[in-house]
């Protein structure tokens, strides 16, 4: 099982680290091409303005909504998340517009612009290590829509079927559990086809 990072930019080499310790096999995707050989991708954290701007550039973003069409998993984390929302507030244009989710960028103020915690997140036995890097919240969610956790009542992970969203960065800690949880969102995907 293949699981790409969308490497562009931003934190690419820990999210590929944390899916090879799943068993899947966590690959840099650089050229469009690429998406093609993946059961699943990751959108990494870093800047989303700037990650839009480059998946424009290299033309990634029909191929990825085409990759979604066929429904493999996608996981948004941190900028991934605000790539994947269909609005986000304050007029700025969506970047992939797939998840029916509204998000704030930077919203968690400036003293708390980082900070790390333990998550519990609905599904996971263990709360999740997650760490908190000027981090964007969800502010509503549509039908179809399952909020997984919530950090001080604010929505920071969610799902609506085959995509995976999370507002802070999983891949910078030792704690695997929420990509492993994709990984077997991609399992599941796969087995779904072979019916
Ligand atoms: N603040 C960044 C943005 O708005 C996201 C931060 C992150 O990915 N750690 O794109």
């Amino acid at each position: 099982m293949k699981i790409g990072v969308l490497a562009l930019q931003g934190a690419v080499a820990e999210h590929i680290r944390s899916i090879n310790q799943t068993g899947a096999e966590g690959v840099p995707v650089k050229k469009v091409e690429q998406l093609e050989e993946l059961d699943g991708l990751i959108i990494p954290g870093g800047e989303s303005t700037t990650i839009g701007k480059l998946m424009r550039k290299y033309s990634f973003i029909d191929p990825i909504r085409n990759f979604s069409a066929q429904g493999k998993p996608i996981f948004g984390t941190c900028a991934g998340l605000i790539v994947l929302a269909k609005d986000i507030a304050g007029g700025e244009e969506p970047h992939l517009a797939l998840m029916d989710i509204q998000v704030a960028r930077n919203a968690f103020g400036r003293q708390r612009e980082s900070f790390e915690t333990d998550l519990p997140v609905k599904g996971m036995e263990k709360p999740v290590r997650a760490v908190f890097i000027r981090a964007p919240l969800i502010l509503e969610t549509g039908e179809g829509v399952e909020v997984l956790s919530t950090y001080k009542d604010e929505i920071v992970t969610a799902r609506q079927g085959h995509l995976l969203a999370a507002s802070y960065h999983p891949e910078l800690t030792e704690d695997y559990a929420l990509h492993q949880y994709f990984a077997d969102m991609v399992k599941d995907a796969q087995a779904a086809v072979k019916l």
